[in-house]
């Protein structure tokens, strides 16, 4: 078949060009991050934001606020990758010893940099609201090496700094995650895109809902088998959704970009009968999305998740064009009081059952006025479970009035987790549930 012997072709070309790709190391550094006290969430957003970028991360390290370790941890990353991105360290305090390291390790020495010392006495001065002179440590922070380019950092007193070697790029940047992300984003991967040439780097994403990540993978068998050398398919599941990526590598991006789209496209065959969404959008999105789009309302009567679905659909900006409200329903007395839930009901079935949530559901929808509600009862542990209801164990409620018509789903989910994961489950298998609610209630 003539369209077969094309995408071959053009499979050939690319796994010629994967074998070329940039390489990059991460060294984060700090104590705090080997004590367990701070979580590295850097070195993920960098990965993150440099393989979007088509720059392939093959290792990262976190290493002390010791001066032999990082000087090791450079030296052996030096020796294997183009680039090295490093954070933390850069601060005012004794054990931030990044700086006068890198200016010894490429033979630099630390000059003021008057442009970097105005944006620090604004930042105390007109920011801060400090009152008084700057303290010494303060003013050292705008001393960086003479032999690197200053990467202006808008958000916070430490610069970054960008050293060149052999070819190779060398990044010091801040820990603040509020302050790297920034310097990543503005200056970092801007650099490295002039710096180098970058192969294109293609994601697509669909969301799947209703299948543990076995059974999808058992679905896409064949389909993953098929897959040319340059496109990967990667199973994300998360709160009982499970996301499938594929990541297309190579160098001309429009030829690429066909090649993607036909594999997608066989993807969401496979999987159509579960698919919820073929882009990467959270549930709290897709069910905002559908509803202003609609020119719909909704509203929520939360027991178990103690408002956090509202927070949730309240994160998204704009959310206040079509979300009415929260009930918060913790205890029986608000969900009769508030809600006009029967004593009858909370005596015969519990707060934990199909009666119950049908009657939230109702009680919200007339007490909020909306299009839409959505009701939530639920054992989210660790105490509270019984032989009959065990933790976990979950009723959902979506109701809608339609023509003066009440219309209400429900659904008993049992989940397995601790209290936290139980929660963040529920809220998003309950929007998921929504989610279907509306398509089959919008004609
Ligand atoms: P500062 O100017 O604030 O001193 P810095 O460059 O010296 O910045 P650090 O002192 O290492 O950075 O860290 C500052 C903050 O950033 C701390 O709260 C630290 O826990 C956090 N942080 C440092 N590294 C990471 C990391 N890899 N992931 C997430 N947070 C981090």
């Amino acid at each position: 078949m003539p369209g077969l012997i094309t995408l071959s072709k053009i499979r050939f070309f690319f796994i010629t060009e994967i074998e070329c790709m940039i390489q990059c190391s991460i060294i984060t550094i700090g104590n705090e991050l080997l004590i367990g006290q701070t979580i590295d969430t850097n070195s993920a957003f960098i990965s993150k934001t440099l393989n979007d970028a088509g720059v392939w991360v093959h290792r990262k390290v976190s290493v002390g606020d010791n001066y032999q370790d990082i000087r090791k941890a450079l030296d052996n990353e030096l020796s294997e990758s183009d680039i090295v991105i490093m954070t933390g360290g850069l601060g005012p305090t004794a054990d931030d010893i990044t700086k006068p390291l890198l200016c010894e390790y490429f033979g630099g020495k630390l000059i003021l940099n008057e442009e970097v010392l105005e944006h620090i006495k604004y930042l105390f001065e007109h920011v801060l609201k400090r009152k008084g002179p700057l303290l010494e440590r303060n003013i050292r922070q705008a001393e960086v090496p003479d032999n690197c380019t200053v990467l202006f950092n808008n958000r916070g007193t430490a610069p970054g700094m960008l050293f060149l070697k052999d070819h190779k790029m060398i990044f010091s940047l801040p820990g603040v995650p509020y302050e790297m992300t920034a310097l990543m984003t503005e200056e970092v991967v801007p650099r490295i895109k002039k710096h180098f040439q970058l192969p294109v780097i293609l994601h697509k994403t669909l969301i799947t809902a209703g299948a543990g990540e076995s059974y999808v993978a058992e679905k896409v068998k064949d389909f993953e088998n098929e897959l040319p050398e340059n496109i990967r398919l990667a199973y994300l599941p998360q709160h009982g959704i499970v996301r499938l990526r594929l990541t297309a590598t190579g160098n001309e991006k429009e030829a690429l970009q066909k090649l993607t789209e036909h594999y997608f496209n066989r993807l969401k065959e496979n999987v159509k009968d579960i698919l919820v969404h073929d882009e990467d959008e959270n549930m709290e999105y897709i069910v905002g999305r559908m509803l202003k789009e609609k020119n719909l309302t909704l509203g929520t009567a939360e027991s178990c998740t103690g408002g956090y679905i509202a927070h949730l659909i309240t994160s998204v900006p704009g959310s206040s064009a079509y979300f009415k409200g929260s009930i918060v329903s913790y205890s029986n007395e608000i969900k009769e009081k508030v809600l006009g839930v029967k004593t009858e009901t909370l005596k015969n079935f519990g707060a934990v059952s199909e009666q119950t949530v049908i009657e939230m559901v109702n009680g919200a929808l007339k007490t909020l006025e909306c299009d839409y509600t959505l009701a939530v009862s639920g054992i989210m542990g660790p105490d509270g479970g019984s032989t009959e209801k065990p933790v976990g164990t979950v009723w959902v409620a979506a109701g809608a009035m339609k023509n003066s018509e009440l219309r209400t789903e429900t659904k008993l989910f049992q989940f397995r987790y601790d209290r936290k994961k139980n929660i963040e489950v529920t809220a998003i298998q309950a929007l998921n549930f929504l989610r279907s609610f509306i398509l089959k209630n919008q004609a």
